[in-house]
């Protein structure tokens, strides 16, 4: 068993571009935590909204079996006006406390600037000395945020990593649809229809029916 945690910005981030893969983890038996950075809703939505979706993430993380969901309840859509140590260090609480073995989190290159913070300050925070049991970091593509980055070369996401997902697709959308707010008409990245294509893509790339792709910053084996 080994401990992996899910660095999102916002709620339903963290099972968009990976919640195959964390099923998948689960049912292997790991120990699989979500940390949710901002609170999703302010930028959007009513200040009521913030519980809505904290809830829909709790809903959403008992379907794919994972031990916790944290919200750290940052400002949503506002994460680049905060020090960036701020962000950091909310992190390395965390993940002082769940010593990870994997941490998955954002491509920093996506069009949602935070997403580009969590991917930065996580990248930090999990510094070799910082984290010293941490064996892996890889970033996911965050449908309807990475497809849409301003078009500059380090805006491409190249992954290298696929992880079969064909019996967790079915988990992922059935945890996605705990998330009726944030779910849109296809061919809306966000519809149902267009996450299960989108796995069936990579899949074709690799062989496999579904698949997730991931681009491994650093492993220690
Ligand atoms: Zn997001």
């Amino acid at each position: 068993m080994s401990t992996v945690v899910v660095l999102a910005a916002h709620p339903d981030d963290e099972l968009l571009g990976i919640g195959g893969t964390l099923a998948k983890h689960a049912r292997a038996g790991d120990e699989v935590h979500a940390v949710i950075l901002a609170e999703g809703a302010t930028s959007r939505y009513d200040a009521d909204m913030v519980d809505v979706l904290a809830d829909a993430a709790k809903r959403a993380a008992d379907v794919l079996g994972l031990a916790s969901v944290r919200n750290c309840s940052l400002p949503d859509q506002r994460l680049d006006a905060l020090p960036l140590v701020d962000v950091t260090q909310t992190i390395e609480r965390v993940l002082g406390e769940l010593q990870p073995e994997t941490v998955y989190t954002h491509f920093p290159g996506d069009v949602n600037c935070d997403h580009g913070v969590v991917g930065r300050a996580a990248w930090t925070a999990c510094r070799p000395y910082a984290a010293p049991l941490l064996r892996r970091f890889a970033v996911f593509e965050t449908p309807s945020s990475t497809e849409w980055a301003w078009p500059t070369s380090d805006a491409a996401f190249t992954p290298g990593l696929f992880v079969d997902i064909s019996d967790t697709l079915d988990t992922k959308l059935r945890a996605m649809a705990c998330y009726a707010s944030e779910l849109r008409t296809y061919p809306h990245p966000r519809s149902l229809q267009a996450l299960a294509e989108r796995a069936a893509y990579w899949g074709s790339r690799v062989g496999r029916p579904a698949a997730e792709p991931l681009h491994v910053l650093r492993e220690l084996q």
